[in-house]
Parts: C-alpha cells; structure tokens; sequence
C-alpha cells in the first residue's frame, strides 16, 4: 500500500476538533502521521489529546505550549490570559504526561521529511515566520526537501529555488524535484487565518503531492468545554471567527 502521510499540529487541547480530523484522515486513508507539536494549551482537554495524539505512536516535535506547560517555565513575561491557560494545564496533566512533553525533541527527521514547530533557524526559540525573510532564514538551516511545520496557526507554503524563495497560495500541490519546500501544515484546533474550520494536511511522498484539508466541526461543544473550565472567554470567541 502506497503511504500516505497525515501533518498535523496545534491540536491545542481541542478534542472535538481533533476527533473530525482523525475520523476524517481514517476516511482518506492515512497510514503514517507526523505531529508539529502544541498538543495543549488554549482550549479545554489537554489530557484527551495527548492520550489520542500518544497512541498514534508517531514522531512528534515539542511546540512553546508544550514545552511551557512541562518546564519550569517563569510565566511573569506572559500575557495574563496565556499565563492562566498555562498553570491550569499543568494541573490538568499527570507526572507521566508532563514527562512525556518534557522529553520531545525540538527538531526530528523521518523518511527525508524534517518536522519542526516554528523554524529551523532557531528550533528553541518559536519565531514566527510569516514573510519571505523569515522563510530565507529558515531555509539555510533546512538540510531535507521537505519540512513540515506550524506555530503561526496559518496554512502557508515556501518554496526555496536557486536564489530565491517563492510563496506558493494552492490547496492541492504536486512537488517539483529539485527544490525545497517548508510548509506550515495549519492549525487543527485554533485556526488563525480567518477560517475558523481544523486544518491538516496530506502528503503523498509517492506522487509528491500535498493537499490541505479544511473540516467544520462544533465549534460551539469547544467553545462550552472553555467556559466549564473556566479558561478566559477570549479563547472560546476566537474559535468561531477563526482568529
Ligand atoms: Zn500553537
């Protein structure tokens, strides 16, 4: 059977988003997936999602959510509302599955394909990379075609020729040999680019293709779960507007 390959990332504790990205990666017909890291934070069930993410026994990378919650990180330089989101999961969390966070590597590299959270120019430093500047810097850190990452929460693909790098807007891509790609797999579970909808993506290393998938799923269920749990409402009404 030919491989194909699930990315996903920035599950971010939603369990009801990440439940119709799985349903719908058995419907695709995945056989491998590769996790871009940030399981926790922000949304309401860390623990559910690092138990489903745990048994797809797959290579993960840490994300700044995950490596937060299971470091002795000083949260004073945070933001309020990401502090609180912070302490509350790692109450959630077992020693166990702080351990596990704890142990994930900031970069890994399986069959070719590196995965990484942010970029590679500086894995433990999360920068974001939203421009062509940023990508450049990537890139000359990037050893394989291919990378696989997240962190900005936006579907997005670079692509790196000779001398130049190019930003490529396409749902469905094939592959050119010859170049590099680094592709920023989206959120499943708290979209920022105005599409509230999980988002993943599909690799296809035998025809070289990717293609992003977009699912709805209830986003109201989410959006309770942060208020019973009384997480700041700002994260429930981002949900619904994909911000
Ligand atoms: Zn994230």
């Amino acid at each position: 059977m030919d491989k194909l390959f699930a990315v996903l990332g920035d599950i971010h504790a939603n369990i009801d988003a990440l439940e119709v990205v799985l349903a719908d990666c058995q419907a695709q017909g995945v056989t491998d997936y590769l996790c871009t890291g940030d399981i926790v934070g922000y949304n309401a069930c860390p623990h559910e999602c690092l138990e489903i993410i745990r048994s797809l026994n797959c290579p993960i990378v840490v994300g700044n959510h995950d490596h937060y919650v299971s470091s002795q990180q000083n949260l004073e330089d945070f933001n309020p509302h990401a502090a609180a989101v912070i302490e509350w999961t790692r109450q959630q969390l077992s020693e166990d599955e702080l351990t596990f966070l704890s142990n994930l590597p900031f970069v890994t590299t399986k069959m070719g394909i590196t995965l990484v959270h942010a970029t590679m120019d500086n894995p433990e430093g999360f920068g974001y990379v939203f421009d062509h500047l940023q990508a450049e810097s990537h890139f000359t850190h990037q050893v394989t075609p291919l990378c696989f990452h997240g962190h900005t929460h936006c579907p997005m693909i670079y692509e790196k020729q000779i001398g130049a790098v190019y930003r490529i807007d396409a749902q469905d891509f094939k592959l050119p040999i010859g170049r590099k790609y680094f592709i920023n797999v989206g959120s499943v579970g708290q979209p920022r680019d105005g599409d509230p909808r999980a988002s993943y993506l599909l690799y296809e290393p035998k025809s070289r293709k990717v293609r992003f998938r977009r699912l709805d799923y209830d986003i109201g269920m989410a959006q309770a779960r942060i208020r019973a749990a009384g997480l700041p409402e700002r994260l429930a009404e981002r949900l619904a507007v994909g911000q």
